[in-house]
């Protein structure tokens, strides 16, 4: 008898993204502008013929294994059965499966590598059924880390990786979720560094500044606290005061920093990180010394501009900074900061 071919895998490979401006205000009616990096996760999932999902990653120890329908347990692997559960119910594939995952994306930098994992998962799910738009991919991992996972996030980073090509900004309205790809000029250089600073109680505070910027728009009478009026901040308590002069600002600011990538105008775009990054600090609250002082000498040492990215609390920053001067710039920063790794 001829044995039945073995199952055909299904992958995908998704790019991580970084925020080059408008931070805080995915969820505040705000523009952002993340671009994909050359660093990517790739899901690969075989059919298994179980009512298990069992998922290894080259990135984690252990494995999962749970039951098709097991709710979140608070383990990395809930990702990727997320992302399962939701491509059974889309009936893109029947029963359990054996993923696979390999990533170089750094895990838990701000970098979005939970939104590659989820998108990647689903592409793969759905690899060959062409009527799965890359959107609303987009909104089902924002719906699975909203509802399965529960990080109340907002769509940029689904939207980012789901959507963002190599070389071009994603100019995102997340008012309405129109976009449109803006292309990076080629002597402009993007670079992340990771500040070696762990992001510590991370997951508490976002969701604390959340609620401040809601809690914010609500004593300003506004939906979306990017519509709010600068001015009657000042007679909010001064934690909201706070956010709301960030948010409000950095929606300025990242509609600027579209244009000035459009028209090519490196130092422009520069100061509008800087400034971004000063906000951040003062007003959001969501920077460390650490990354402040990172930033500070990124700036002297020749970047047009340089700013926190992500959440906060730690993680990466990214550098604007003149292709042709990159190198020399890195090594000199490099030299200040020997725990600060250059991840793009
Ligand atoms: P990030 O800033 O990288 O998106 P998050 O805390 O939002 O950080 O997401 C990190 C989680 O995403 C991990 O704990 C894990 O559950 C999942 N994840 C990321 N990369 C991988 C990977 N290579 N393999 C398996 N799961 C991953
Ligand atoms: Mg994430």
């Amino acid at each position: 008898m001829t044995p039945m071919p073995a199952a055909t895998p299904l992958s995908a490979r998704v790019p991580g993204r970084v925020n080059l401006i408008g931070e805080w205000i995915d969820f505040n009616g705000g523009i952002v502008l993340p671009m994909t990096l050359d660093r990517h996760v790739t899901v690969g999932l075989t059919p298994n013929k179980t009512d298990k999902d069992l998922i290894r990653s080259a990135q984690f120890a252990d494995q999962g294994a749970f039951p098709v329908d097991a709710p979140a347990a608070g383990h990395w692997s809930d990702y990727v059965r997320g992302a399962l559960q939701y491509a059974r119910n889309a009936r893109w594939i029947a029963g359990g499966v054996d993923a696979e995952i390999a990533s170089d994306i750094p895990v838990g930098a701000g970098l979005s590598s939970s939104a590659a994992t989820i998108v990647a998962t689903l592409r793969a799910a759905s690899a060959g059924l062409s009527s799965v738009e890359p959107v609303s991919i987009a909104q089902a991992a924002r719906q699975i880390e909203n509802e399965f996972i529960g990080v109340p996030c907002g769509i940029m980073d689904q939207m980012a990786v789901a959507l963002g090509r190599a070389g071009a900004a994603l100019a995102l309205d997340t008012r309405d979720c129109s976009y449109r790809l803006v292309d990076v000029p080629s002597d402009w250089v993007f670079a992340v560094i990771a500040s070696g600073t762990r992001r510590a109680l991370a997951d508490g505070r976002y969701k604390e500044r959340r609620g401040e910027c809601l809690a914010a728009a609500q004593a300003l009478g506004v939906d979306l606290l990017c519509d709010a009026d600068i001015s009657a901040a000042g007679r909010l308590p001064a934690n909201l005061a706070g956010r709301a002069r960030h948010v409000i600002g950095e929606g300025v600011r990242s509609r600027r920093a579209v244009d000035a990538l459009s028209q090519g105008d490196r130092p422009a775009f520069g100061r509008l990180m800087s400034e971004s990054h000063a906000s951040l600090r003062d007003h959001m609250e969501v920077s460390v010394p650490a990354i402040d002082a990172l930033v500070a000498d990124a700036l002297t040492l020749g970047a047009d501009g340089a700013r926190i990215t992500g959440a906060g609390f730690g993680g990466c920053i990214v550098c604007l900074v003149e292709a042709g001067r990159a190198a020399s710039w890195w090594e000199d920063l490099s030299s200040l900061h020997p725990a600060a790794e250059r991840i793009a």
